[in-house]
């Protein structure tokens, strides 16, 4: 393989990012970080705790005891426990804008996912990668799509999990953590000045991850075809 390349694809709530991330890591061969996970796994260990995720000090205070884990095969660990479904939850994504809004635990989770993208080539989603965390990354996407187009993706995306939410509660979800994202002080959700706006609403999972690869191409000549 020749030069080692990262690619950030930021963008608000349920706007496919994952989806499209995983797809593409896999045609070149990239490993894929869900960085949203990670927030999800520590404000998952601050519930199991007790602790109110409102409360910033004591939401800080378990960072040294927080121990999260993204498994090759997908899975994620919260101190050796699998959390893949759970933080998936609405109880999780009602809190995790909370905990993602403290500095202290983004530097701690920023520090992770900088040393993974250390020594390998990555495709890392988020709200902040092409901004903070990673801000020389080859390849910067910020995929949006209409808040309609995004809660109706993410509500059948439940019902295929098994998580009960009504369309309603998914649009006022996602329009709560866009609106608690964009509006926080440290590494907001925010469209970097050098990255590509790509604007998935009318466009099918296929004709996106294609999208992203001719962006791949046109920035790093790696070339790969999606069919
Ligand atoms: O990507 P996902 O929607 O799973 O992310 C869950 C939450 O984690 C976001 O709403 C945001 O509050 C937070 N997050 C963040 N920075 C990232 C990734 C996610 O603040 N890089």
């Amino acid at each position: 393989m020749d030069k080692r390349i990262s690619i950030a694809i930021d963008g608000p709530a349920a706007a496919g990012k994952s989806t499209i991330a995983k797809k593409v890591a896999k045609l070149l061969g990239l490993v894929y970080i869900d960085t949203g996970a990670m927030y999800r796994a520590f404000t998952y260990a601050v519930l199991k705790r007790g602790i109110d995720p409102e409360d910033e000090k004591a939401s800080c205070s378990i960072i040294p005891e927080v121990k999260i884990e993204l498994c090759e095969d997908g899975r994620v660990l919260c101190n050796g426990e699998d959390v893949t479904r759970v933080i998936r939850e609405p109880k999780v994504s009602g809190n995790v804008s909370y905990i993602a809004s403290y500095k202290d635990i983004r530097l701690a989770l920023v520090d992770m996912q900088r040393d993974m993208a250390k020594t390998v080539s990555v495709v890392m989603d988020g709200r902040d990668i092409g901004t903070y965390v990673l801000p020389d990354a080859e390849v910067k996407i910020f995929q949006i799509a209409s808040v309609g187009k995004r809660a109706e993706r993410r509500y059948i995306e439940n019902q295929e999990k098994g998580i009960e939410t009504s369309l309603e509660d998914v649009i006022a979800d996602v329009r709560k953590r866009d609106y608690i994202d964009s509006h926080r002080v440290f590494a907001p959700l925010k469209k970097a000045d050098d990255a590509i706006e790509l604007d998935t609403s009318d466009l099918t999972i296929d004709e996106s991850v294609e999208a992203v690869l001719k962006i791949v191409k046109e920035k790093t000549g790696r070339e790969v075809s999606c069919r």
